[in-house]
């Protein structure tokens, strides 16, 4: 039983030293438990977050705890009355080859699943994530401008798409030509820029001639810089991440921008309200999975999985999604299924 604890809180970047892998012998379950494959690990930008012990929504991984993540595993063995041998199960043991559970916390998703890993994507968390942000926050009416960055990724993908379906004009954000060619001829959205490209901030006024009436924040930084004059009365701005900074180790010098900020949030009445996805919405996800899951089944939103074999492979694949190395939901194959 491989499994990886956080062995040190990294200092801007995360490296693999941040990480120890662990070798310890299968755990057997007593009364009451169940043993459990991991066949999935959902890699998310979230887990950036629990390395460090800043003051955060969610208490931070102790040094020496498994790191934490969402998983799609296979029950073993069980002595629990709710689940079987075989069942597919969806739950939160981290990155490891094996879990000993109690049941709670745990969605029984029964012996037959088609396509598992989508409940880690399109069909979960991030999925969710995307729909509420925009529906509940963004307000998205029929010929209003949304812009979204990291579009080609997992919540960015299903914000755009949505949007779509809502009417609006969609223009994504994402790194490098063959991200923004996806975004636009496979995903459908009206038009999408390079942010590292030097003139990103023209291209994308250029491609919003109406302005900006929602911006979903994923990213911060320099796509946020570009964004900011470009806003109309009344925009909506829901709050789901700030990427750019997530490997910060101090606020950017520079000239104090927060009063030109705050004065145009008042004059144009703009509305910027973070979430934090369960805490907020926890109570709307069956009403979320029966939607998306017609959509999806319907062709309507299409999604892209970036899938990695093995788990020796989380550190590189984690590092590797802070710096826009992923294309598509970042999930690791741990186990066959
Ligand atoms: P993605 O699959 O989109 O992967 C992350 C992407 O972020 C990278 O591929 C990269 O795309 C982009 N990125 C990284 N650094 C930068 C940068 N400096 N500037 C611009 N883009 C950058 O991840 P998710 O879809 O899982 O997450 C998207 C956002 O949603 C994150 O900020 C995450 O924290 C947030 N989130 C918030 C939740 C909530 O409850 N509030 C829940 C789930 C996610 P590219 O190459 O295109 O730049």
């Amino acid at each position: 039983n491989r499994r990886f604890l956080l062995a040190s809180r990294p200092h801007g970047e995360p490296t693999a030293d941040n990480f120890r892998l662990e070798t310890t012998t299968i755990p057997q379950p007593t009364a009451g438990q169940l043993l459990l494959r991991t066949v999935y690990l959902s890699l998310d930008p979230y887990m950036r977050g629990r390395m460090s012990d800043a003051p955060s929504y969610a208490p931070p991984v102790e040094i020496g705890e498994v790191m934490v993540g969402g998983t799609v595993s296979r029950v073993v063995t069980s002595q629990h009355p709710d689940f079987k041998p075989g069942d597919w199960v969806l739950g939160y043991d981290g990155w490891q080859d094996y879990a000993l559970s109690d049941g709670s916390g745990l969605r029984n998703l029964g012996p037959d699943q088609k396509h598992p890993s989508r409940l880690l994507g399109v069909l979960g968390m991030p999925g969710f994530t995307a729909y509420m942000g925009l529906l509940d926050i963004g307000q998205p009416k029929p010929g209003e401008t949304l812009v979204v960055a990291a579009a080609s990724g997992a919540v960015g993908s299903v914000v755009g798409q949505v949007a779509k379906l809502k009417g609006c004009r969609v223009v994504g954000v994402a790194g490098g030509k063959e991200k923004c060619r996806y975004v636009v001829e496979e995903l459908g959205f009206d038009a999408c820029v390079d942010h590292r490209a030097p003139d990103f901030a023209e291209q994308l006024a250029a491609a919003c001639p109406q302005g900006i009436d929602i911006y979903y924040e994923n990213v911060g930084g320099a796509v946020f810089d570009a964004v900011i004059p470009l806003l109309n009365t009344q925009a909506r701005i829901p709050v789901c991440g700030i990427i750019a900074h997530y490997n910060a180790t101090d606020l950017p010098a520079g000239p104090d921008r927060l009063p030109m900020l705050q004065g145009l949030i008042l004059r144009k009445r703009i509305r910027m309200q973070g979430f934090i996805i369960f805490d907020d919405y926890a109570e709307g996800f069956g009403e979320f999975l029966q939607q998306m899951g017609e959509w999806v089944g319907q062709g309507k939103i299409k999604f892209r999985e970036d899938l990695v074999d093995g788990l020796e492979n989380a550190p590189q694949a984690f590092i590797g999604l802070l710096q826009g190395k992923n294309f598509g939901k970042l999930v690791i194959r741990v186990s066959d299924e």
